[in-house]
């Protein structure tokens, strides 16, 4: 199905950042925006892409009494040629669909969030930045807005998708951070909200990070909310480990954000043929697999960073060094091949990559 939504250009189009070192994440926007509205007798109407701008938003909108916002994030790439390409964007709008059915949210069909990203990144694309390592950071989100208290499903709905050119997460190159496991905050129990990608999660999990960070942490690494002992996974990211020549990543019980990054980590390594067990890992087995020297590698993984090798881990003021605090081999490799894939570098034996605008 095509969808037709009217385009409105802006009048005052901005300056576009000069330099690409100063980008910074998530702080500079295009000039356009693109918006469609929902509600339970029409369905969503009303698509358009329009001039970045302020929202209007009634004071009783439900959205800031109780949280109902779900979001995706995902990167457009310039390549050496000059085009601009997508990385799995179906699996976003998939998954912003999975957060909206838990949210109380609707569904928003996918061709017409498909329509409206390829055509606004085809607009916006002079924004795509062209340094090592940047890219134009997609975010699309929709909110809940009925224009009264009560506490309920909604009836009235908006979904939007901004762009932000971002600089490249690693400035100094690939390094390994330091990541404290936070023993007292949870992030998700199963049953709750933890594998959607809605703004509460994080609002909940603010204190912990800063927490962390005071004491020289990159990030906090979260445990099962029932007993405490299993490892769930990174601020915005999942975490994969080498143990004793195997890769180990915790299992999507409902309780850890289906990462998409971590998806496409473990169809790469099961298609060369690589073992990755889904599973529970408590601190305890990586304890004692760091004591036996067969705890070889950890690393975060999500759109943002991409790999992220983790060097430490500290737990109850006790700190564990992995890997000699340097980045493993199979960390580097991942690295290299999934930005490779991304910035066209490599070829896409997986069809992952969406053409936006060509060279
Ligand atoms: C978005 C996110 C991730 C990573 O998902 P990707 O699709 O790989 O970017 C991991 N954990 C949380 C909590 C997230 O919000």
């Amino acid at each position: 199905m095509e969808y037709n939504f009217s385009v409105t250009k802006t009048k005052n189009p901005k300056p576009r950042p000069q330099d690409e070192s100063k980008l910074g994440f998530g702080r500079v926007f295009t000039d356009h925006m693109f918006v469609v509205e929902w509600n339970k007798g029409e369905g969503w109407h009303d698509a358009k892409i329009v001039p970045f701008d302020y929202l209007t938003i009634h004071p009783a909108s439900t959205v800031l009494h109780y949280g109902s916002e779900v979001f995706e994030g995902l990167k457009a790439y310039r390549w050496a040629d000059g085009s601009v390409k997508l990385f799995r964007p179906i699996e976003n709008i998939r998954r912003i669909n999975r957060s909206a059915e838990r949210m109380g949210l609707p569904q928003i069909p996918e061709e017409l969030m498909m329509e409206g990203l390829l055509k606004l990144v085809e607009l916006d694309a002079d924004w795509v930045p062209h340094g090592e390592g940047t890219s134009l950071y997609i975010r699309p989100f929709m909110i809940g807005d009925d224009e009264h208290l009560g506490v309920h499903g909604v009836a009235h709905a908006r979904f939007y998708i901004i762009l932000s050119p971002s600089g490249s997460y690693y400035k100094g190159g690939l390094a390994p951070v330091k990541i404290m496991i936070e023993s007292h905050d949870v992030r998700a129990v199963r049953g709750g909200t933890g594998e959607a990608k809605c703004g509460g999660n994080y609002a909940a999990s603010v204190r912990a990070g800063e927490k962390a960070e005071e004491k020289g942490f990159a990030q906090v690494l979260w445990l099962d909310g029932v007993e405490q002992k299993y490892i769930e996974e990174v601020g915005a990211m999942n975490i994969m480990f080498k143990i004793d020549g195997k890769i180990v990543t915790p299992a999507l019980t409902g309780s850890i954000l289906p990462g998409i990054t971590r998806k496409s980590i473990i169809e790469f390594l099961r298609n060369e043929g690589t073992i990755v067990e889904e599973r529970r890992i408590s601190v305890d087995e990586l304890a004692k697999a760091l004591e036996d020297g067969k705890l070889e590698e950890a690393w975060g993984c999500g759109t943002a960073a991409v790999v992220s090798p983790v060097g430490l881990l500290s737990y109850n003021g006790k700190d564990y060094v992995i890997g000699g605090g340097k980045i493993g081999a199979v960390t580097q490799k991942l690295y290299d091949e999934l930005t490779g894939i991304q910035w066209g570098k490599q070829p896409d034996p997986f069809g992952w990559i969406v053409p936006v605008t060509k060279a």
